[in-house]
């Protein structure tokens, strides 16, 4: 049995999980939340149990990787290597790679186009090198699968010097997810996946839709950044550009303030006024409250415009794959969506629908293409090319 320790190293959090890299089963997972607060702490679960431990006051990244190291040193794992979350790899990472000294000074010339998320992946790395020196450490990069893009997909028509000098272009995220389920998918249609067409939506706090041709990503809708594409938790999505300069007019904000408006108080929370929770706002929804209704509207309106505007990207396809927290769960939306897309010959099988939720996979299409819910597993991905990667090396 060979286990890998999974981390996902954020601003203030750390997650982190002992992953059995044969069955994708987490033996222990936590997270260390509050970095740099008083009030940091590490909680866990572990066989069913749940334990929280206070960390030191103002704990950086360094204190809470050797408590870390102490709780999965008492626990009953065999990890063989550490699997680093990297949300970007710009064009230099087509695939996950061993972390040297060279990796690390490429993922620092990335940290302009990831400034909240790559930083602190990079202090997680280091601090988890001194924490478990013996272990290789890889970095699996969230923009990796969708290197393959074309390239007139992923250019923006500004002036070209711009993708040339600045790397300002579409890069995508969510690629281990996407990746993941699609291969799933693949399975589940008992075709080749290097046959296989699909269009996926990743649907969770985040939001994505990748097109996948011959199980190579060739189109997503997240951009240079994960605001673009979809109506997410709190991110607002596609948008007229102009907006930002009106927006920041018409409030007298900062660019920086515009962009905290974006991301953090638009989308489902912005439009419904009251959360950025599908469940929440499913309910309310129920209840009859007209804003929660609008909300989830715009939300289906604008994924089954992306389904139909790839169908034009994959060529003939094998399957809809949803996934994620709202795509595993929500009969509701999913139901929603392919109403949508009705005329285009998707249908939905409310009994199916209805049994494919929490953890459940299956196919909920009454018409000839399938709908696959399938439930993603993005630390297993990593747990596997953490071993494949560093066997190799
Ligand atoms: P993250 O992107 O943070 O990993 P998740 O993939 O866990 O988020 O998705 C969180 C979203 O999934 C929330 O909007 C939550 O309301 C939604 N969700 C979870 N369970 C259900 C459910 N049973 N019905 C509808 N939405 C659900």
């Amino acid at each position: 049995m060979q286990d890998v320790i999974v981390l996902n190293c954020g601003s203030s959090s750390i997650k982190f999980a002992v992953m059995n890299v044969e069955t994708g089963q987490a033996s222990l997972t936590g997270v260390a939340e509050n970095l740099g607060n008083a009030d940091a702490r590490v909680k866990f679960k572990a066989s069913g149990q749940s334990s929280s431990l206070s960390l030191p006051e103002n704990a950086n990244h360094q204190q809470a990787l050797s408590s870390i190291q102490t709780i999965i040193g008492e626990h009953d794992a065999n990890p063989v290597a550490v699997g680093h979350r990297v949300v970007h790899g710009g064009e230099t990472f087509t695939q996950s790679a061993l972390i040297d000294e060279s990796v690390k000074e490429a993922i620092k010339s990335t940290f302009h186009m990831a400034p909240l998320h790559n930083p602190p992946a990079l202090e997680g790395i280091e601090s988890a090198q001194k924490a478990f020196p013996d272990l290789p450490h890889v970095a699996v990069f969230d923009t990796a699968f969708f290197q393959t893009i074309p390239k007139h997909a992923y250019l923006y028509a500004l002036p070209k010097k711009l993708y040339e000098e600045h790397g300002i272009r579409r890069y995508g995220f969510h690629g281990s997810s996407h990746y993941f389920v699609s291969r799933e998918a693949a399975r589940m249609l008992n075709k080749p996946i290097e046959q296989t067409n699909l269009i996926c939506a990743h649907l969770g706090n985040g939001c994505s839709v990748a097109a996948i041709k011959n199980g190579q990503g060739v189109d997503v809708s997240m951009g240079f950044t994960p605001l673009e594409g979809l109506v997410m938790g709190t991110r607002c999505g596609d948008l007229d550009p102009s907006l930002h300069s009106v927006i920041a007019d018409t409030l007298n904000y900062t660019p920086k303030q515009v962009d905290a408006l974006l991301n953090r108080e638009s989308g489902l929370l912005g439009l419904s006024g009251m959360s950025n929770d599908c469940r929440t706002l499913e309910e309310a929804a129920e209840a009859g409250n007209e804003d929660a209704q609008m909300a989830l509207k715009v939300f289906c309106y604008r994924l089954a415009k992306y389904i139909g505007s790839y169908m034009v990207v994959t060529g003939p396809l094998d399957a809809i794959v949803f996934t994620g927290g709202i795509g595993e769960n929500s009969a509701f939306i999913r139901e929603s969506v392919l109403s949508m897309l009705e005329h285009l010959g998707f249908g939905v099988d409310t009994d199916k629908n209805l049994a494919a939720r929490f953890g459940q996979a299956g196919n909920i299409s009454s018409g000839k293409t399938p709908v696959l819910v399938v439930p993603t597993n993005e630390e297993w991905v990593i747990a596997q090319d953490a071993v494949r990667i560093s066997q190799q090396a």
